[in-house]
């Protein structure tokens, strides 16, 4: 079967391995210019992504990655309140996508490759690309995320995104940079910190290439902030506002400073001396979203352009991999009406399900 895929981060790389192991032939066009290497932190592997990296025979993957070896909740002087917990390991983002990468030949791989629709006809389904091409293909796989090009297509008039009220800033900085009284605290374990409106928690991370030298390693701390004014927080440095999120190095100069300087008056002086040390903070706006169909004839809904969960959840990119393995099987089966209809019925089932779980725990927030 040709397949083309919109959206080249973990739902289309893992729909992408999955379908060329099956033989099928299969391009994935991914609209950021220059890859995605270097740009993710460390995640939480659930057994889906463990199943998926089995699946493609890439099962030491799921080994590399940092261990906290417990949970600490802060008080506000910096000092923990309370302790405890399994060690949990956080494996590296950037090893996961540059892994599944690997799985795919460059030539069928497309960066800078925007699509803006697809559609289909009694001859098959079609992906357009910004530059006005059409590329035809029997399966078209929307993976490009929460603003899908290929949702909007397939359902002009689904409500789309719903703000959640709140927003994640991120500081990811080298471990070396932590002065040593917040490394005493914070290293090597899961911490949180709760206000009134608010929440921040943070963790160790490999470095950008695997590292897992202590030293070597980055921390990343993220700091939930209820925020109704979401257009000034996601206006960038050239006045442009974006939808979703900022990345590093957009945010505006002023916001940096505000960020640092409210988190030293009301985060623990751990956490705001990781904020301190982080001259790029970026940040992400939440949202809840979810959809009523996942396909419609050749064409196909996965990963976070299908449903957004909170990232509380710790479940986004396990949902990628649990869909990318159930549309994977209904190929198997011909993608014939009845696969469909089992892929749709259990994917939409476990997305509303996660979703609904996301809403829960961060019902304090927003
Ligand atoms: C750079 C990056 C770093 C991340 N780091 C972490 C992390 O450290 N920890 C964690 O738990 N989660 C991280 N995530 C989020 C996590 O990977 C996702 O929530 C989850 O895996 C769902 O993935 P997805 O592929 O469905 O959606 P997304 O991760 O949102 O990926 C969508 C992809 O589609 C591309 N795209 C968007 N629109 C179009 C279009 N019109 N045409 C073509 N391509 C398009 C985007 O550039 C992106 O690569 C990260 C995501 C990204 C993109």
């Amino acid at each position: 079967m040709r397949v083309v895929i919109a959206g080249g981060s973990m739902a289309g790389l893992f729909a992408a391995a999955l379908l060329r192991k099956a033989g099928h032939d299969v391009h994935v066009y991914e609209r950021s210019h220059a890859g995605l290497e270097g740009r993710g932190a460390g995640l939480v592997a659930q057994q889906e992504v463990f199943d998926l990296l089995h699946e493609i025979g890439r099962d030491e993957v799921a080994q590399l990655g940092v261990v906290a070896k417990e949970r600490i909740t802060l008080a506000s002087d910096g000092t923990i309140a309370a302790a405890g917990g399994p060690p949990q390991m956080q494996i590296s983002w950037d090893h996961l996508y540059v892994a599944t990468r690997m799985q795919i030949p460059d030539e069928a791989y497309h960066l800078g490759r925007g699509a803006i629709g697809a559609g289909q006809d009694a001859a098959g389904a079609w992906l357009e690309l910004d530059h006005g091409e059409r590329i035809r293909a029997d399966l078209v796989i929307g993976a490009d995320g929460i603003g899908s090009a290929v949702r909007r297509s397939m359902m002009p008039d689904a409500p789309g995104p719903r703000y959640t009220g709140y927003v994640a800033w991120r500081a990811l900085v080298p471990e070396r940079l932590l002065p040593v009284s917040a490394a005493d605290v914070l290293s090597d374990r899961f911490a949180f910190f709760h206000l009134p409106g608010g929440q921040a928690l943070g963790y160790t991370v490999t470095g950008a290439n695997g590292e897992l030298t202590p030293g070597q390693r980055r921390y990343n701390a993220v700091w939930y902030r209820t925020t109704p004014d979401l257009a000034a927080t996601l206006t960038d440095r050239d006045g442009r506002v974006h939808p979703y999120s900022l990345p590093p190095g957009a945010v505006r100069a002023d916001a940096v400073q505000e960020v640092i300087a409210s988190a030293r008056a009301v985060l623990p002086r751990p956490f705001a001396t990781v904020f301190a040390a982080e001259s790029q903070p970026f940040v992400q706006a939440i949202f809840d979203m979810e959809i009523a169909r996942m396909v419609e004839g050749r064409l196909a809904l996965i990963g976070d352009a299908a449903f957004v969960a909170r990232p509380h959840t710790a479940m986004g990119v396990a949902k990628a991999a649990g869909d990318a393995m159930a549309l994977a099987r209904a190929v198997d089966l011909g993608w014939t009406p009845e696969a469909r209809r089992a892929f749709e019925a259990v994917r939409l089932r476990t997305g509303h399900a996660i979703v609904d779980y996301g809403r829960r725990l961060g019902a304090s927030l927003g």
